[in-house]
């Protein structure tokens, strides 16, 4: 089965805010943040009730990156393997 190298601490993304420059953290999968409930439903069922119809299918893993400095984020899917 794919997993998000993100998810499972293999990787970590560094990428860097446009407005200020700081370091984005990676505050986790988007569908943990959208789903209050989401720990009751397992993985497909989650993924497809976070918003991204692609993301079952495509087997990638919607992260919200945040800037702590002044509040930018943005989503990065990324690739499970
Ligand atoms: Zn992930
Ligand atoms: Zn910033």
């Amino acid at each position: 089965m794919a997993m998000c190298p993100l998810c499972n601490s293999l990787k970590v993304l560094e990428i860097y805010c446009p407005a200020c420059n700081s370091r984005l953290d990676d505050s986790g999968k988007v569908s943990d943040f959208l789903d209050p409930y989401g720990h009751y439903n397992d993985e497909e069922t989650v993924k497809m009730g976070d918003g991204y119809p692609n993301t079952a299918k495509d087997q990638i893993c919607p992260h919200l990156m945040v800037c702590n400095k002044c509040g930018y984020d943005v989503v990065k899917f990324i690739q499970e393997r």
